[in-house]
């Protein structure tokens, strides 16, 4: 295995991948950031912690989530055998859950006050808030006005389970505003707030604490997918917003040379129109969040209005480590459309009976289109979430 792709090797310890990754931010934050990553190596060898996670794992979360041969998915695509790693049957419905139960014990252990986070569609401001129900930990979810309108039932989970949920009216109202707000807020008392980040981006340790959590989606479905099928898989995909569900899944694979690993951006109304997301297929390397990575970015370095049609993936940047796994050549990155995401979403449905997230239909869409090339071979997709969010979108986009 090469050495640089090893998990325990990467990052440095400044926080890079490569050039991507580091902390681009002020030295008080700096300081700040690295008492959590202390704090963070710290508990993470102790036996307490580790018992703890696992067993919130097992008997709350479910896990292991199964993976699930697609039998008539895979006759209907012809050619490969498309299997799923099931992280939409996880509590709360996706994959998120994995790594917010880790940051509310980091935040526990280390005697925080508040966790704050910023949400887009909602999801993971509602597994942090799950999270921090089941620790007892405040938690304040900072959401734009727009999405607050377009996700009244994750908005009601928030507020159901307790969290404060801050309606952001500046600028655009959407995402990149939550975030502003909400940094914002960390700000006034980083000592005894956390910043619980949603993928694995923003400044160091956040994406090499995150990639660690997940890695369990990775890990069991490597022995199950052996276990079910005699070997191991000869490609292995998922979508790539920020990152955390496809690097959970690819880390234990990377030592697997003969194993190809395929992430699938999000090309929205099409990679020659200003309306994607595609962050590595099209962007640069720059600078955001605290952090470098490929940059969907204008001439002076801002980043630019992105799109997908699901918002979980709908961000101008990516985790530096996906950044730094392109530039190696280990991880290729290909993109799916909105059309292409719509068909999957209903094929799986109707064929199998699975509602997935849009965000997760990339990935299906990308095994759908892949299968006719790869006669008998085995496409593991990571299903990271579920679709009952979308239902309501889909059924009048598509007029069901
Ligand atoms: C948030 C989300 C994503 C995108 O986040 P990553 O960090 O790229 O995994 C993907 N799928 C689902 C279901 C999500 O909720």
């Amino acid at each position: 295995m090469d050495k640089a792709l090893s998990p325990e090797v990467m990052p440095d310890a400044k926080g890079m991948f490569g050039e991507y990754g580091g902390q681009e931010i002020p030295p008080q934050l700096k300081a700040v950031m690295d008492e959590i990553t202390e704090a963070y190596y710290r508990i993470r060898q102790t036996e307490a912690f580790q018992n703890e996670l696992r067993s919130l794992l097992k008997h709350y979360v479910g896990r292991p989530s199964p993976i699930y041969f697609c039998k008539r998915l895979s006759e209907k695509c012809g050619g490969a055998n498309i299997y799923l790693k099931r992280e939409d049957l996880n509590h709360t419905g996706a994959h998120k859950i994995n790594h917010c139960l880790g940051e509310a014990l980091l935040a526990k252990s280390m005697g925080k006050t508040k966790v704050l986070a910023e949400t887009g569609a909602g999801q993971h401001g509602v597994a942090l808030a799950t999270a921090c129900a089941l620790m007892g930990i405040p938690c304040e979810i900072h959401m734009g006005e727009i999405d607050i309108e377009k996700e009244h039932p994750n908005v009601m989970r928030m507020k159901v389970l307790g969290a404060t949920v801050v309606p952001v009216s500046r600028g655009t109202r959407t995402l990149k505003d939550a975030v502003d707000s909400a940094f914002e807020e960390y700000l006034k008392d980083p000592k005894n707030f956390l910043y619980a980040i949603g993928s694995v981006v923003g400044p160091h340790p956040f994406p090499m604490m995150v990639r660690d959590f997940q890695q369990i989606v990775g890990e069991e479905a490597r022995e199950q997918i052996q276990e079910m099928t005699g070997k191991l898989p000869d490609m292995v995909t998922a979508c790539v917003g920020g990152g955390s569900n496809a690097i959970g899944l690819f880390t234990a694979f990377f030592g697997d040379e003969n194993v190809r690993i395929v992430g699938v951006e999000p090309s929205g109304k099409g990679l020659d129109t200003p309306d994607h997301a595609a962050t590595i297929t099209k962007g640069k390397p720059g600078v955001l969040h605290g952090f470098r990575c490929y940059l969907l970015q204008n001439d002076s370095g801002e980043p630019l209005p992105v799109y997908s049609i699901a918002s979980g993936l709908d961000y101008p940047g990516v985790g530096p480590q996906h950044s730094y796994l392109k530039d190696l050549g280990r991880v290729e990155y290909v993109s799916a459309t909105d059309e292409e995401c719509l068909e999957a979403f209903v094929a799986l449905s109707r064929l199998e009976g699975i509602i997935p997230a849009l965000e997760s239909a990339h990935a299906v869409a990308y095994a759908m289109k892949i299968a006719p090339e790869l006669p008998g071979k085995n496409i593991l997709v990571n299903l990271s979430g579920r679709g009952d969010k979308d239902l309501d979108f889909v059924v009048n986009r598509l007029k069901l």
